[in-house]
C-alpha cells in the first residue's frame, strides 16, 4: 500500500524529475547548447528549471502564510527569477517588472493585454492539489488565484485547473475514468475541452496513438491548451508503467518537454508515490522531499 505522505513526495519529486530530465530536450539548438553548459550543478546533479522553482515558491508561500496571498506570491516569484531557469518570455517580463516595483496586477496586463495563456500556471498547479485535498471548490478557487499572478487568461487558468484537479484525483487513487470524469466536469474553456475530448476517447477505447498523432491532436507547445491535456494523457496512459517509459514518450513528443515532463511527472508520482521514481542525482533533492513532507504535515494537522 502506498502511504499518502509518499504520494506527496512522489508528486513534487516527480514534477522536479520530469522537469530536470526533460530540460535537455527543450527548445531549439541554441537552448539545448546552453543547457549543456548550465544543466548540471558542480557535483553533477541535474538542474531543474522554472517549473520546479515556481512550484517550490508556491509551496513555501502557502506554508509560510498558511493561505494564498497573491501579493506575497508574486513577490516571491519575482525574487526567485533567474534567466538560467529558462522562464518563458512572458513570465520573465512580468517578473522583472514586479522585481522593479510594479504591481503584478499591472504587469500581467502590460505584457499580455488579455493575460497570458502559457502553461506556466499549470506547471506549478500540482502543489495546490497537495494543499487542498478535501475540497474541489477550494482547490479551484485557490488555483485560479495562484494562476492570476502570472497567467490571467481564462485558458491559462483552465489549464492550471485541469492539472490541479487531475493531481488531486490521482492522490485519491482514482482510476483513469474517474480522473477524466471529474476533470471534464470542471473544464471551462472550449480550447481545453477540444483536446480533452480526444484524450478521453483514446483512453476509454484503449487505443494507442503514435507520438505524431498525440502531438498533432493534443499539442506539445508552451500554451496551456497545447500542453496540459498532453501531459494528462501521457500520465494516464503510462500510469501502470514505469516512470522511464512515461518520460520517454514525453521526450519523443518534443516541444516544451520540461514542462510537459513536469506536469506528467507530478501526476504519475501523485498516484505511484516516490518509490517508483528514478534514483538519480537531482539538484536539491532533499529540499524537495522535505518541502513535500512539510506540506503533508501542515495538511494533516488541519
Ligand atoms: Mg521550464
Amino acid at each position: 500500500m502506498i502511504l499518502p505522505e509518499d504520494q506527496y513526495v512522489g508528486c513534487l519529486l516527480g514534477l522536479a524529475l520530469g522537469d530536470a530530465l526533460g530540460a535537455p530536450y527543450e527548445g531549439g539548438i541554441i537552448e539545448r547548447l546552453v543547457w549543456r553548459f548550465i544543466g548540471k550543478t558542480d557535483d553533477g546533479s541535474l538542474r531543474w528549471t522554472d517549473d520546479t522553482q515556481m512550484s517550490l515558491d508556491l509551496a513555501e508561500s502557502l506554508l509560510t502564510k498558511g493561505a494564498l496571498y497573491q501579493d506575497e506570491l508574486a513577490r516571491r516569484f519575482a525574487e526567485s527569477y533567474s534567466w538560467k531557469r529558462g522562464y518563458g518570455p512572458g513570465a520573465a517580463r512580468i517578473l522583472k517588472l514586479v522585481k522593479r516595483g510594479y504591481s503584478w496586477r499591472d504587469a500581467v496586463h502590460s505584457v499580455y493585454r488579455e493575460g497570458s495563456f502559457g502553461n506556466g500556471a499549470a506547471m506549478r498547479a500540482p502543489v495546490l492539489a497537495l494543499f487542498f485535498p478535501d475540497s474541489i471548490e477550494k482547490l479551484i478557487v485557490n488555483t485560479r488565484a495562484a494562476s492570476e499572478v502570472t497567467h490571467s487568461h481564462p485558458v491559462g487558468i483552465d489549464g492550471a485547473i485541469l492539472i490541479a484537479v487531475a493531481t488531486s484525483q490521482l492522490l485519491a487513487q482514482s482510476n483513469s475514468n474517474k480522473v477524466l470524469e471529474v476533470v471534464s466536469a470542471n473544464c471551462q474553456t472550449a480550447e481545453i475541452r477540444a483536446p480533452l475530448q480526444v484524450a478521453v476517447s483514446w483512453l476509454q477505447q484503449k487505443s494507442l496513438p503514435t507520438v505524431s498523432e498525440v502531438v498533432t491532436r493534443l499539442g506539445n507547445g508552451i500554451t496551456a491548451h497545447k500542453s496540459c491535456v498532453t501531459a494528462l494523457y501521457i500520465a494516464l496512459r503510462f500510469i501502470d508503467n514505469s516512470f522511464a517509459d512515461m518520460l520517454n514518450f514525453v521526450v519523443a513528443c518534443g516541444g516544451d518537454v520540461d514542462t510537459i515532463g513536469a506536469m506528467a511527472g507530478a501526476l504519475w508520482g501523485s498516484y505511484n508515490g516516490h518509490d517508483g521514481l528514478p534514483d538519480i542525482k537531482i539538484e536539491s533533492r532533499l529540499l524537495i522531499e522535505n518541502t513535500s513532507r512539510r506540506i503533508y504535515a501542515a495538511v494533516a494537522l488541519k
